[in-house]
């Protein structure tokens, strides 16, 4: 764990202010990689809303020895069709629906379980071949098909900004995610109160082009050692 933490919340207020922002932005602790034990104290931080966790299996193994958090957890990695009736039981919000296919799987499973997920439509804005996420071409029709799912309450978008070291560039990427969830909101009625964009590298940025939940892991937990611990990735 990060031993000033106040420096990142310092941080996240000082880009609020260049921003002229008074809005609350939620925080996700992205727990990828990390020990329960490490979880446990970064739910004791007052300002941390969510945990994010890419992957259903290493939620699931970490979910079963946890007990009873007083956090919602996120998943924020690309779910996999086989994994989707696992990730409903485990995940209070699942931020990464990239096609119509998930879309209607999840509101089936939901159904049957007597949900309705809240979830967030992820969106590629970089163009990365790496990343998941709709293209912003066929963001719309998913969005018509999501919000016609009952089970499902489209709260937002979602988007990874761009592997670069150029600010105008990231800037522009999230600028286009917030773009696309203004013209989702017109097109729709809904409210869309979610815009997550921002990791540890570019979450000011983030901040300035609207976004209203980072999702922070290295900056809070250290770097990521993907072969040492119990949780691999
Ligand atoms: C790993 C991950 C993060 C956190 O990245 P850091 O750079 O460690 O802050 C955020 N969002 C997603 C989707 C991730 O996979």
């Amino acid at each position: 764990m990060n031993k000033d933490i106040n420096m990142i919340y310092e941080r996240i207020q000082k880009a609020k202010e260049k921003a002229g922002r008074k809005d609350k932005i939620s925080f996700a602790a992205v727990s990828k990689t990390r020990t329960v034990e490490e979880m446990k104290e970064a739910e004791k931080i007052s300002w941390v809303d969510f945990f994010g966790e890419n992957r259903v299996q290493e939620a699931e193994s970490k979910r079963k020895i946890y007990g009873t958090s007083k956090i919602s957890w996120r998943l924020i990695g690309h779910l996999q069709a086989n994994k989707a009736r696992k990730a409903v039981e485990l995940f209070d919000y699942i931020d990464s629906v990239d096609s119509s296919d998930l879309a209607l799987r999840l509101n089936r499973i939901a159904g049957e379980t007597g949900k309705v997920i809240p979830v967030l439509i992820e969106v590629n804005t970089s163009g990365e071949a790496s990343k998941s996420g709709i293209s912003p071409e066929n963001f719309n029709s998913l969005v018509d098909i999501v919000v016609k799912q009952e089970n499902l309450r489209l709260d937002g978008l979602m988007t990874v900004g761009p592997i670069t070291e150029d600010e105008r560039e990231i800037r522009s990427a999230f600028a286009n995610l917030r773009t696309l969830s203004e013209n989702a909101r017109e097109k729709t009625g809904l409210t869309l109160p979610v815009l997550s964009m921002g990791m540890s590298g570019d979450f000011e940025s983030a901040i300035l082009e609207g976004s209203t939940l980072i999702r922070i892991g290295t900056l809070l937990f250290g770097p990521r050692n993907y072969t040492e611990k119990n949780f691999m990735i």
